[in-house]
This record gives structure tokens, sequence and C-alpha cells, in this order.
């Protein structure tokens, strides 16, 4: 089964870790993909990759917050395979402070990647899509956005916001062919993840319901499944792959 087999997907953010893992199972399901990410190197070896595999994609450095960068982002995907009628925002970065030490910089930075970026991403797709009367927008949240995270105030902040965006716009452009919805991941067993203690990690396993912590390949698999046909009645809906951590 090839669902996504009519898309041109945007994944942002997919040169490593859970983009990656995005951007290879939207090619599963059939779409081709441009890839994009800060590090030029990083998005260049997903594609590639992806291409030995026998998969349609290509790299494209730049950096969402960056309204010049999301042009050129949107019309490398339009020269490549056409117009993008698959978003996904995934672009992020994480930084660990306490409340009383975060600086201006550190909070604008963190909201610019995750909301600004969000923001130009999906105001660079919406036209074409509500021309086509279809298209999907799915946007990366975190489960820290739903309950807060300790020492992460401004991550959790723009997650939040990443949240009530996708809902807001869910709203305004659904009648219209777009669904729009968002993931919010739980503990996953990412690079940053791996690199914490095992005490750690076991301790954090032992309290999730599950027991366990999910893989990349689970997010990307419930992003897969909202851009699918099967999800077409998801409309502002935030699925949580969380191993059960948070309830809602
Ligand atoms: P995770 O392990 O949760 O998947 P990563 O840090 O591995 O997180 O992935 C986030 C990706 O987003 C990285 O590859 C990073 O280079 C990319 N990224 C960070 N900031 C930007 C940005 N402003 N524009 C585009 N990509 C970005």
């Amino acid at each position: 089964m090839r669902p996504l087999e009519d898309h041109v997907a945007v994944v942002t953010g997919a040169g490593n870790g859970i983009g990656e893992a995005i951007a290879r199972r939207l090619v599963d399901a059939g779409a081709k993909v441009v890839v994009n990410d800060l590090q030029a190197a990083a998005a260049e070896k997903v594609a590639a990759a992806i291409t030995a595999d026998g998969g349609a994609a290509t790299a494209v450095a730049g950096d969402v917050s960056a309204p010049e960068d999301v042009s050129r982002i949107f019309e490398h995907c339009t020269e490549a395979f056409g117009d993008c009628s698959l978003l996904v925002n995934n672009a992020g970065i994480v930084q660990q402070s306490l409340f009383e030490d975060l600086s201006i910089e550190d909070w604008d930075r963190m909201i610019a990647v995750h909301l600004r970026g969000t923001f130009l991403c999906a105001r660079a797709v919406i036209a074409p899509m509500l021309q086509q009367g279809e298209g999907v927008i799915v946007n990366i949240a975190s489960q820290l956005g739903q309950i807060g995270g300790v020492e992460l105030v401004h991550y959790s902040a723009a997650k939040a916001g990443i949240i009530g965006l996708t809902k807001a716009l869910a709203r305004e452009v659904s009648k219209r062919g777009v669904r729009v919805n968002a993931v919010a991941p739980g503990p996953i067993n990412t690079d940053l993840v791996r690199n914490l203690s095992d005490d750690w990690r076991q301790a954090k396993a032992g309290e999730l319901p599950l027991g366990h912590f999910g893989e990349p390949q689970d997010v990307a698999d419930t992003v897969a499944f909202l851009a699918s046909p099967a999800a077409r009645i998801y409309v502002g809906q935030t699925l949580g792959p969380n191993s059960g951590d948070v309830m809602l």
C-alpha cells in the first residue's frame, strides 16, 4: 500500500532523528520528499540514502525561522517535484535552562525556530494548497507543550504554541480541503535520550504505563497516518505517541 503516492512532502529538520525517520516513512508510503535541515550535510546525507534505496528525495538547507530561507526551501520543492502538498513542521531545538537563568536571546531563538518556523512554512504552502483544494500539514509538538517540562519553559511554551496554531489554522482551512493536525511525542529513544544515563532512562521507563520509550519510527508512523486518507476526519487533533505518559 502506497497511500501517499500523490504527495510531494517537505519535512523540516529531517537531517537527523525523528525528522529523518519521518522522511523515510513518507517515502515508504509513496511520497516524494524534500529533506530540509539547517545542516546542509545532514540533509544531503538523508536525501542521498533515500535516493540510493530507490526513493524520490532531494535536500535543501535552510533555517525555517528565516523568511528568505523558507522561500528558497519551497521554491526548491516546486522545481524538483511540484508544489508541496504535505508539510511536516519538525525542525526544532532543545535547550535546558532554569527559568531564572533563561535569557531573552534563548527565549527568542526557541520561539523563532518552533513557532515562527511553523508559521512561515505553513504560510508558504497554504495558498497553493487552498488553490488545489487539498493539502495536509502535520506539526510536531511535544507532550511538554501539554504538561510543561522542568527547566524547559521556553520549549514548552513554543510547543504549546504549535498546538494552538494547529487548532486555529485547522478551524480556518479545513472546509477548503486542507487538514492540519499535530503530533505530541512523549519519551522517544533519540540521540539526546540515548546520551542520558542508563539509570535515568530505566527509572523514567519504569514510570511509563507502557514500561518503555517509543522509537522515532513510532512518531513517523503517526505522521504517516495523519497524512493518509485513513485520517480524513482528523482535524486540529494532537495525537500522542507517548507510551501512556500523558492521557488526554
Ligand atoms: P530529535 O532527536 O528530537 O529528532 P534532532 O535535534 O535530532 O531532534 O532534530 C532536529 C533537527 O532540526 C536537527 O537536524 C536540526 O539540525 C534541525 N534544525 C534545528 N533548527 C533548525 C532550523 N532553524 N531550521 C531547520 N532545521 C533546524
